[in-house]
């Protein structure tokens, strides 16, 4: 963070159709960062107590992280924020792919909106222009659609959208809100909260510069950083899945439990991305076997969790990604023509 740094968020009405810029004090950032802290500031110190998460009066933002778009690794997520509809309670919910360096390079550090808009709308923000556009075209299309008509009606294929399908306008509780083709920021319910604003989507492209103190000192510590990550990438060229499989069978027998080292996990999300730690997740009881009240490795003994294991995840997956500015690249399109579900192309759960 540069001396003195001033960050601005984009303030949306959505009642009205206007919009302002608010300029932030760095003291802000010292306390609260960004992401998640900067939302949870916002929202308390400026939307009333009590009130409807559906309603005009609730407060939803997109706030990226404080280190999104400087060339930081792992800075690429950005977090939804409101009162939760499921909850009634706080509302938070962090998605990877491109759209936070997005809001980063639109020159803000958050976009919030309030109010309600009576007819569906979009935001579009490129560069320094603002507006908040007609979407009753796109009320009802899944996100898949949405993100591909509206890049087909802007002539740009580069604009990052975020956007919400028929559950977020249905005000489903379970509701979230989708980028990149189906990165979703799932908890909390907050698609609800953009169907309830008649929210659509947003849809961003910018190029500003983010500012950074001390970018050799930064880029010195990525770089250092990385060249310890490369040792995973090693050990995962010598390794086959089977093998980390049968590792993985393995250690459920043992009587004994191993420290972890991160580098383990590392291995483990590059190769699986979070399937590889699905299985004996369910079995050790921390996954929500019928929303906590199953047992997971009763619901799932060992022959049954094997059919959800990583290995019969990826085996449908045609190919990985990286999220922006994240060595790990956990990320798999999946693609699966047999069975009962097929799936023509997807995220990889
Ligand atoms: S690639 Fe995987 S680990 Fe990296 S940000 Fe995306 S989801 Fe997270």
């Amino acid at each position: 963070m540069a001396g003195g740094y001033v960050g601005r968020i984009l303030w949306v009405d959505l009642s009205n159709g206007t919009h302002e810029i608010e300029e932030l004090p760095e003291e802000i950032y010292r306390h609260y960062i960004g992401g998640y802290g900067l939302g949870a500031r916002i929202i308390y110190e400026r939307q009333k107590p009590g009130v409807d998460p559906l309603g005009e009066e609730a407060i939803f933002g997109m706030v990226p992280g404080l280190l999104t778009g400087t060339g930081a690794q792992f800075a690429g997520r950005y977090m939804c924020v409101g009162k939760s509809p499921l909850t009634g309670g706080w509302g938070d919910s962090n998605s990877g792919g491109f759209f936070a360096p997005a809001i980063k390079q639109c020159g803000f550090d958050g976009i919030f909106f309030k109010g309600k808009s009576e007819r569906p709308v979009y935001l579009l923000v490129q560069g320094d222009k603002i507006e908040i556009r007609d979407a009753s075209h796109l009320w009802g299309k899944s996100t898949i659609e949405t993100e591909k008509m509206l890049k087909e009606e802007l002539g740009d294929s580069r604009v990052q959208v975020a956007c919400i399908g028929p559950a977020g306008e249905n005000l489903s509780f379970i509701s979230g809100v989708v980028t990149d083709r189906g990165r979703i920021a799932a908890r909390s319910g907050l698609g609800a909260v953009m169907g309830s604003k008649k929210l659509k989507a947003v849809v961003l492209k910018g190029n500003a510069k983010i500012p950074v103190h001390d970018r050799e000192r930064l880029m010195n510590e990525t770089r250092r950083f990385l060249r310890r990550m490369a040792i995973a990438d090693r050990i995962v060229k010598w390794t086959n899945k089977g093998l980390l499989h049968r590792a993985g069978k393995l250690m459920r027998f043992l009587p004994f439990h191993m420290r972890q080292e991160a580098i383990l996990w590392r291995i483990i999300l590059k190769k699986f991305g979070t399937s590889g730690i699905l299985a004996f997740s369910v079995e050790g009881g921390d996954t929500p076997v019928k929303n906590w009240k199953g047992v997971g490795y009763i619901e799932f003994p060992l022959k049954r969790s094997a059919r959800i294991s990583d290995a019969n995840i990826i085996k449908y997956e045609v190919k990985k990604y990286h999220c922006y500015s994240c060595p790990i690249g956990c990320g798999g399109i999946i693609k699966k023509t047999d069975g009962r579900y097929p799936i023509e192309e997807g995220h990889k759960p």
